[in-house]
C-alpha cells in the first residue's frame, strides 16, 4: 500500500533529535531593545509539552508595560533610521545571514518547536526551519528589486510614487507552524523597512524566542524584531490597541480576528490584516486520473500535523458513484498511519496541541453523532498512557450540510464526507460554509475543473492535488478566511504606504 509521503524523513537523525529532546530548556526572557528582558512585574508562565504533558520551562508573562517598552524601541529604531534607511543592500546581507543561522540551526529549532507545539518532526523539519529560511531570503532578495514608480504624468510636470515603510507593524502568530507563519510576516515587514513588535502564542513561543536571538546575532540592529511573550488578552491587546502600531498582521481565530478589528477601531484605525480559519472542500469526482492518489492526498490534506493546519481539507465531496468505495479507501489509509511520539522520525501523526484543543475536538465528533453522522473510523483520544494529547484521525460519513461539524473549523483530524451528483451541487456544497481559504477539485474534465475553481470561492484552488503551494504564490483568504495576503512579492504592500508627490516642473 503506498504510504504518504512525508519527503524528507532521511534527513533526519534520530540519535540528533534525542539529544536535542534531552536538553534542558532554561527559562525563557522576552527580546526588547535586543536586550533579553524579564516580565515588568517578573510574572512567568509554565510551559508545556503535548507530546507528554511534562513541564518544559517558563516564558516571561508580558504585561502592557512590557508592550510599550517594545514599541518605543522599536519606533525609536524606526525613526532614526538605523534599518528602515540601511543601504538596501546592507540590508539585504543581514537577511541572507538571517536565513543562513535558520539553515545552521534547523534541527534545534525544529525539535524546540516540537518540543511545545506538537507538529510531527517529520514535517516541522521542512514547514517550520526549512520554510524560514526560504521566506526569509525571498523576501530579501526583493529589497533592491521592488521599487517605487514615476508615473506618466502631463509634460510640465514629474510624479514620483514612492513605496514607504509604515513604522511599527504588530505581529500576532499562533501555535500551528509559528516559525513559517511568523517569518511569512516578518520577512516582507523587515525587507519593506519596518520594524516589529511579535506576539508568539503562548503555548508555542521557544521557537520563535531563538528565531529572534538569531536574527540578532545576523546583524539585525536593536530595537528591530522585539519578542513580547504572554497572553493574548494582555500582551495582543496591548499591541492592538497601542496608538504607535501602524499596521497589525495576524494569523489566528476568527474570534481574535474580530476582537483586532475592534481594538483598531478603538484606537489609531490601524491596518489589520488577518489570516483566520478554514474547511476547505476537497471535491473528488469519479473521472479523477488517479483516484488512489485522490485517496492518499485526502487523508494527508487533512490528518497531517492532526488537522492542525489552516487549509486542511476538512470536507470531503465525493462523487456518488464512486461514494462508498473512495471513503472505505481514505478509512483504510486513515487507520494505517502511524499516532505517535512526534519526535519519532517516523511517526506520521503527532500530538494534538493542548488538552484544551483535544477536548474541543471530540465534542465536535459527539455532536456530529448526535447531528446524524456516521463515524466510520477515529474520533477516540488514544495513546493516554505517554501523558500526551493524541486523538485518532476520524472519518465521518452522512454529514449534513446544516451539521456543525460541517461548516465550523474543528481544527483537528476530523475529515466529514458527503456524497454529491452534479457539479452545481459540488460548487453549492463547497461554497455552504462561511469560510474560503482552500480547497481542491480532482478530475480529468478540464472543463470541469475550471467551472469548479472559478465557481469556489476560495483563496487557493488546487487541481488533481491537495495543499501545493511555495512562497511565489499568495496565501490568501476569501470570505472569513481572512482579508490580507501573505507569501508573493503582494505581501510586501501590506507593510508600505504608497507616497505620491507631484511636482511642477
Ligand atoms: P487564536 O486566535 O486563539 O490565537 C492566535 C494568537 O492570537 C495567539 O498569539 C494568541 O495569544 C493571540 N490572542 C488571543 N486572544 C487575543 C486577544 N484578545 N487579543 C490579541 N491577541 C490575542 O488562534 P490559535 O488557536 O492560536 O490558532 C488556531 C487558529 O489559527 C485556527 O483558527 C486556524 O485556522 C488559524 N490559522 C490560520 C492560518 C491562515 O493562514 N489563514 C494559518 C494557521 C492557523
Amino acid at each position: 500500500m503506498k504510504r504518504l509521503d512525508w519527503g524528507i524523513l532521511n534527513m533526519l537523525d534520530q540519535a540528533q533529535i534525542d539529544a536535542l529532546r534531552a536538553e534542558i530548556i532554561p527559562p525563557q526572557t522576552q527580546l526588547i531593545d535586543g536586550k533579553k528582558t524579564a516580565a515588568s512585574n517578573g510574572g512567568v508562565r509554565d510551559v508545556f509539552s503535548p507530546i507528554d504533558g511534562s513541564m518544559l520551562t517558563t516564558i516571561a508573562e508580558g504585561t502592557s508595560a512590557d508592550v510599550d517598552a517594545a514599541v518605543a524601541a522599536a519606533k525609536k529604531a524606526f525613526n532614526d533610521g538605523r534599518w528602515s534607511r540601511m543601504a538596501p543592500a546592507n540590508r539585504k546581507q543581514i537577511l541572507y545571514r538571517f536565513a543562513d543561522l535558520i539553515q545552521q540551526h534547523a534541527l534545534e529549532l525544529a525539535v524546540l518547536g516540537v518540543r511545545d507545539n506538537g507538529t510531527e518532526i517529520s514535517m516541522a523539519i521542512k514547514a517550520e526551519p526549512g520554510l524560514a529560511a526560504q521566506n526569509i531570503r525571498y523576501y530579501a532578495e526583493a529589497i533592491d528589486k521592488v521599487a517605487g514608480e514615476i508615473a506618466p504624468t502631463p509634460e510640465g510636470t514629474l510624479a514620483l510614487v514612492h513605496r514607504e515603510p509604515v513604522g511599527v507593524v504588530g505581529v500576532i502568530v499562533p501555535w500551528n507552524f509559528p516559525l513559517m507563519i511568523g517569518t511569512w510576516k516578518i520577512a516582507p515587514a523587515l525587507a519593506a523597512g519596518n520594524s516589529i513588535v511579535m506576539k508568539p502564542a503562548e503555548s508555542a513561543s521557544l521557537s520563535l524566542l531563538k528565531l529572534a536571538a538569531l536574527a540578532q546575532e545576523a546583524g539585525l540592529p536593536d530595537g528591530v524584531l522585539n519578542v513580547v511573550t504572554g497572553a493574548g488578552a494582555v500582551v495582543g491587546e496591548a499591541i492592538g490597541l497601542h496608538m504607535d502600531v501602524d499596521v497589525l498582521a495576524f494569523t489566528g481565530s476568527g474570534a481574535t480576528g474580530r476582537r483586532l478589528l475592534q481594538y483598531s477601531a478603538a484606537s489609531n484605525m490601524k491596518r489589520c490584516y488577518l489570516e483566520l480559519g478554514g474547511k476547505s472542500p476537497n471535491v473528488v469526482f469519479s473521472d479523477a486520473p488517479d483516484l488512489e492518489m485522490a485517496a492518499i492526498a485526502a487523508a494527508n490534506g487533512i490528518f497531517r500535523n492532526s488537522g492542525q493546519v489552516c487549509i486542511a481539507g476538512s470536507r470531503l465531496l465525493v462523487e456518488r458513484s464512486i461514494h462508498a468505495e473512495f471513503t472505505k479507501r481514505v478509512v483504510e489509509i486513515a487507520e494505517a498511519l502511524k499516532i505517535g511520539d512526534p519526535l519519532d522520525t517516523t511517526t506520521e501523526i503527532g500530538a494534538v496541541h493542548s488538552e484544551t484543543q483535544l477536548a474541543q475536538n471530540l465534542d465536535f465528533v459527539l455532536k456530529a453523532e448526535a447531528e446524524g453522522a456516521k463515524r466510520l473510523t477515529g474520533g477516540e483520544r488514544v495513546l493516554q498512557g505517554t501523558g500526551g494529547t493524541y486523538m485518532s484521525p476520524t472519518v465521518l460519513d452522512n454529514v449534513t450540510p446544516e451539521a456543525s461539524v460541517f461548516r465550523n473549523e474543528v481544527f483537528g483530524p476530523v475529515l466529514t464526507v458527503k456524497p454529491f451528483d452534479t457539479p452545481e451541487e459540488a460548487i453549492h456544497l463547497a461554497n455552504a460554509t462561511e469560510f474560503g481559504l482552500s480547497g481542491a477539485v480532482w478530475t480529468s474534465d478540464l472543463s470541469t475543473a475550471h467551472r469548479l475553481t472559478m465557481g469556489i470561492k476560495s483563496g487557493m484552488l488546487h487541481v488533481n492535488t491537495y495543499g501545493g503551494s511555495d512562497i511565489t504564490i499568495p496565501m490568501s483568504g476569501m470570505k472569513q478566511s481572512g482579508n490580507g495576503v501573505d507569501k508573493s512579492l503582494h505581501a510586501l504592500d501590506k507593510y508600505v504606504d504608497l507616497k505620491s508627490v507631484w511636482m511642477k516642473i
